[in-house]
């Protein structure tokens, strides 16, 4: 056991969950790929197991014997710990092989079958099609609710019988429209039924937004995008208050076998210490970026947190985030078009779909992460025909905002 000093996060981050002495003195944890461990006696592997079938409770302190991968490896462990002092009021967290792996395990663990789920729209695309083509099959009963639309959300929440879950996503993509994290809690902390209210906060967490401090249950990340930021490995994370809630979904865990690999553990750890920095410089470019853009007469709108007009946003954008983030939203006039010209132009930025990484990337969500939604969902959510979604990477910005120009230039 080291000792444990109470120290801030971005301390925390660097001193938790690692001694050197089981990794022969390194100063960087090693990677341990063995997918199986040998005991120290057949007494403590079978002590091993009722902890982990939850027959037995660890005694504090007590050092269990590591079984088998699937269940839990020593840079599953590391990376686990040194990632809760990231998130706010975080008490456990569990990691899983993709964003997509991490959701589905939330849903497949604590929505039974016929349960009542509500959730806000637009949702990632792979989210939504997960709920379409795997849980209603399960007999999950969705009520839906536009991004924002607090009233809306309230009144789903309070009319959905045998609700088990509400999950949001805050700012949604590629619209960032927010929604109250704080009242979608008290409306469901008013549900006779206590639904867990679940935030995927991939856009704006660990650094600029704390779902936990508002009465979240978990929070879930895609980590394949700003926590590991390089744009070089899938990986998701889940953290709680409630430590009963990571323990029941590490059970799923074991049995869905989709926890995070020892290598991308070790890689995704070594990217912990620079989050809240990269975000930091990500947010600052793209705040000028999207205030330089705004007004250029290619473009229709510029979609960024501080260039919100309405006053309901506004409150919430203060209420909820600390930094506005490296998300970057222009509508171009000219439709697919405009939006299209304007892809093939750039230089500097790519053309690829995800986020968060220190290269800026650009897409057209209409055509791409969002197609599977009909052409009325898209119209209703605001996903126009000339939108491009921009992440803004850590080069400097004045290079980016002079790539971005020439893309619009005489469209
Ligand atoms: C990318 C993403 C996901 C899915 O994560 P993967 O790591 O690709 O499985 C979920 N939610 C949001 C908001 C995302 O951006």
């Amino acid at each position: 056991m080291t000792k444990r000093y109470v120290v801030r996060p971005e301390t925390a981050v660097l001193t938790r969950g690692f001694d050197p002495k089981l990794s022969v003195g390194a100063a960087r944890p090693a990677v341990f790929r063995s997918s199986t461990y040998v005991f120290s006696s057949p007494e403590s592997a079978a002590r091993a197991f009722d902890i982990a079938l939850g027959r037995a409770k660890p005694a504090p302190e007590e050092s269990v014997d590591l079984i088998y991968s699937r269940l839990s490896h020593p840079n599953a462990e590391i990376l686990e710990d040194q990632i809760v002092p990231l998130e706010r009021d975080a008490k456990e967290a569990a990691v899983f092989n993709s964003g997509m792996a991490a959701i589905s395990s939330i849903f497949l663990t604590f929505c039974p079958p016929g349960s009542g789920v509500v959730h806000t729209t637009p949702l990632y695309g792979g989210t939504q099609l997960f709920l379409d083509a795997m849980m209603t099959p399960l007999g999950a009963r969705f009520v839906v609710a536009d991004a924002g639309d607090g009233k809306a959300l309230a009144a789903a929440i309070a009319r959905t019988p045998g609700l088990k879950l509400v999950f949001l996503e805050s700012p949604a993509n590629p619209t960032l429209r927010m929604t109250d994290i704080a009242a979608v809690v008290e409306a469901a902390s008013a549900h006779a039924e206590r639904p867990l209210v679940v935030v995927d906060n991939t856009f704006l967490g660990p650094a600029f937004q704390h779902p936990l401090t508002l009465g979240v249950d978990l929070v879930v990340y895609s980590a394949t995008k700003y926590l590991n930021g390089f744009s070089d490995l899938l990986g998701g994370v889940v953290l709680a208050k409630d430590r009963e809630l990571i323990t029941q979904l590490r059970s799923t865990r074991a049995l869905l076998g989709n926890i995070l690999q020892p290598d991308e553990c070790w890689l995704l750890n070594t990217r912990l210490p620079t989050v809240s920095l990269r975000m930091n410089r990500q947010s600052k470019n793209a705040q000028r970026i999207a205030e330089a853009l705004n007004g250029h007469p290619a473009l229709e709108r510029v979609i960024y947190p501080t260039l919100f007009t309405d006053p309901d946003q506004v409150r919430i954008r203060d209420a909820q985030c600390d930094y506005p983030g490296g998300i970057v939203t222009l509508e171009i006039k000219g439709g697919r078009h405009g939006a299209f010209a304007f892809l093939r132009r750039l230089r500097i930025a790519h053309n690829a779909v995800s986020l968060g990484g220190v290269e800026s990337l650009a897409c057209h969500p209409r055509t791409t992460t969002h197609s599977e939604m009909s052409p009325e969902q898209l119209d209703h959510a605001g996903i126009s025909e000339g939108m491009v979604r921009l992440s803004i990477g850590i080069e400097n910005w004045h290079d980016l905002l002079a790539d971005f120009k020439a893309g619009l230039e005489g469209l």
